[in-house]
């Protein structure tokens, strides 16, 4: 690790270190700007979120690099709402926008949004049409489509393309002034058609558009493109550096070509990959078709990759960053294994989360020779990592519950839990040792009786005989009931872009995401668990408090499993890790 490399995020936050500081290019041509005095001393990001749709982790990447490298130079970030496409955009997005990025721990300097500088844009354009720099054009889409050429063939000049600046300036205060109908005519810029990057083929500016916008109401009818907007809300901004994903690449030498003519503020656009997940998808548009033809519950479903429902799986702001600053940024887009983004989940996690006893699949115990009136309270500890977290106190009494799996009438090989005739070690409890079974007519064991050994009590014999494992249990009298909620993937492969011709990417859906278990039995100090608030139910994995949870009614999200397939992975390629 570079120590003088550490982004805000991890220079702040306990946690595990990542493991490698990959290079990033971005900060280093910040230093760059700053050792050369570029912009006077300033850093000036921003996120610009367009509000339709919630956040998602690829979102929290973009975050993570604008506010972390800001802050690293003592620089200022704006959250700034690109909400030219009042179609598709809604308060309730801009809502929850807000609340994510002060959940993922960041605080925006100025809050802004492109349809505040429509005025101004609309300026600039009519600037630029007096100069002969833009012009109407009556094509219709497709029309433009076709005169746009290819890549490998240049396209062609519109019929309209030499239209007077008077006409233009006519024409373009009337399409404002909303006499024209959706459609009917576009403002381009006038570049060169001609132009190997097709981005500068006359690039449409201005749409017809009779639509109510979230802020604006009806005052326009013309709203800006991305690529007018963006790079002029910047300027207006003072963003020095404006980061973006690749795909913005062949955009620069247009987002560089309006700011040249207009001869604003020289802001700097710079581009770094996305980030893709394996068994995830990514794309605002396919999470909403998840939400409206009803896969999941909703935006913040503890299934989906979004933010919101992130953070009601039981993700901490921490996790997220900490897998962010180790990914690092690159120029070429590549795949992250989702494993890893678990295993920073878990690494957190085992910080943080304390440790509480939970059975999800009851069997009953009853220990026979331990007295039917009595109850003890067992001591237990709250979190190994941290010795501050202290110790509980976990009842314990003649009947217990444990898991069904943790039983087996005939154990095969390697097998250590309880079976008839085999003693086991109860945490923080006793020895026990099974003497019977009984079943239910299909056969299935539906009470174990047991002996227990009251020289144990704590988990360890005076004789110091030993015992191959120890189990996890709840007393049958003291536990409460909750609702279990079992997540898995989302999607079966690895890529759920990946499907037959005639199908889309929900063909890919895993059909058992989702399992609930009604009655799971659990310690009674859960009876105080708030939502959000974390816990490792030992052996099984890490959960957290739905929202849904009730006083009496408690609802549980299971938020990863214990198993960490990533640190194995990394185990065998460290050098992989770090970046792909
Ligand atoms: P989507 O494809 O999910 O709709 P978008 O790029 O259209 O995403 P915006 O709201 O325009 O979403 O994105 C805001 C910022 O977040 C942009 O700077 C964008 O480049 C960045 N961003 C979006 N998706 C990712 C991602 N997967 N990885 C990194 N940055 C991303
Ligand atoms: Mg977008």
């Amino acid at each position: 690790m570079n120590p003088s490399n550490p982004t805000a995020e991890s220079a702040t936050k306990p946690g595990p270190e990542p493991p490698s500081t990959p290079s990033n290019f971005i900060r280093d041509i910040i230093v760059e700007d700053l050792n050369s005095n570029r912009y006077q001393g300033r850093v000036q990001t921003r996120f610009p979120p367009e509000p339709n749709g919630y956040l998602h982790i690829g979102h929290a990447k973009a975050i993570c690099l604008d506010f972390g490298l800001a802050n690293e130079f003592h620089g200022h970030t704006n959250l700034r709402f690109d909400d030219t496409n009042p179609e598709k955009e809604e308060t309730e997005y801009v809502d929850s926008i807000m609340e994510d990025v002060r959940w993922l721990g960041f605080h925006w300097d100025g809050l802004y949004y492109a349809s505040d500088y429509f005025d101004q844009l609309y300026e600039w354009a009519v600037k630029l049409i007096t100069e002969g720099k833009a012009y109407v054009d009556d094509l219709s889409a497709d029309q433009i489509r076709e005169y746009r050429g290819t890549l490998t063939q240049p396209g062609n000049n519109s019929p309209y393309r030499n239209r007077s600046v008077e006409e233009n300036l006519d024409l373009f205060a009337r399409m404002k002034a909303g006499e024209f109908p959706d459609g009917s005519r576009v403002l381009r810029a006038k570049i060169d058609m001609a132009s190997p990057n097709l981005n500068l083929r006359d690039p449409v500016m201005y749409r017809i558009l009779h639509a109510t916008h979230h802020r604006t109401g009806d005052k326009w009818c013309i709203y800006p493109m991305y690529d007018y907007a963006h790079g002029q809300s910047d300027s207006i901004e003072k963003v020095t550096h404006s980061m973006c994903t690749l795909e913005f690449q062949d955009h620069r030498p247009l987002y560089n070509w309006f700011i040249e003519q207009l001869g604003i503020f020289p802001s700097q656009q710079i581009e770094f990959d996305r980030l893709n997940l394996t068994y995830t998808v990514l794309s605002k548009r396919k999470l909403l078709q998840l939400v409206q033809r009803g896969f999941v519950r909703g935006w913040d479903d503890p299934r989906m990759p979004t933010l919101g429902g992130m953070r009601r799986r039981g993700y901490t702001p921490e996790a997220i960053r900490n897998f962010v600053s180790s990914i690092g940024v690159s120029k070429t887009d590549g795949s992250i294994e989702l494993a890893m983004l678990e295993h920073f989940l878990r690494e957190d996690l085992n910080l943080r989360a304390p440790r509480v006893m939970a059975v999800l699949r009851p069997l009953k115990v009853v220990i026979d020779n331990y007295p039917d009136n009595q109850a003890e309270d067992m001591d237990a500890v709250n979190n190994p990592e941290d010795p501050g977290a202290g110790t509980r106190k976990v009842p314990f009494s003649r009947v217990l519950y444990i898991e069904q799996d943790d039983f087996r009438e005939d154990p095969p090989k390697q097998y250590y839990r309880l079976s008839p005739g085999r003693e086991v070690r109860l945490r923080y409890g006793y020895f026990i040792t099974c003497s019977s079974v009984v079943k239910n007519d299909q056969g299935e064991p539906v009470e174990i009786h047991c002996t227990y050994d009251p020289e144990t009590r704590g988990g360890n014999a005076r004789d110091g005989r030993r015992v191959k494992a120890t189990i996890h249990w709840v007393s049958a009298r003291h536990a409460i009931d909750a609702e279990v909620r079992l997540y898995d993937k989302l999607f079966t492969k690895e890529n759920p872009g990946e499907v037959e011709e005639g199908q889309d990417f929900t063909a890919n859906l895993n059909p058992s995401s989702l399992e609930v278990i009604a009655k799971a039995k659990l310690e009674p100090s859960l009876g105080q668990a708030a939502a959000g608030n974390s816990y490792q139910f030992e052996r099984l994995g890490y959960f957290c408090v739905d929202p849904d949870s009730k006083p009496g009614n408690l609802v549980f999200n299971r938020t990863v499993a214990l198993k960490d397939t990533w640190a194995k992975i990394e185990k065998g390629h460290t050098a992989k890790a770090g970046r792909s």
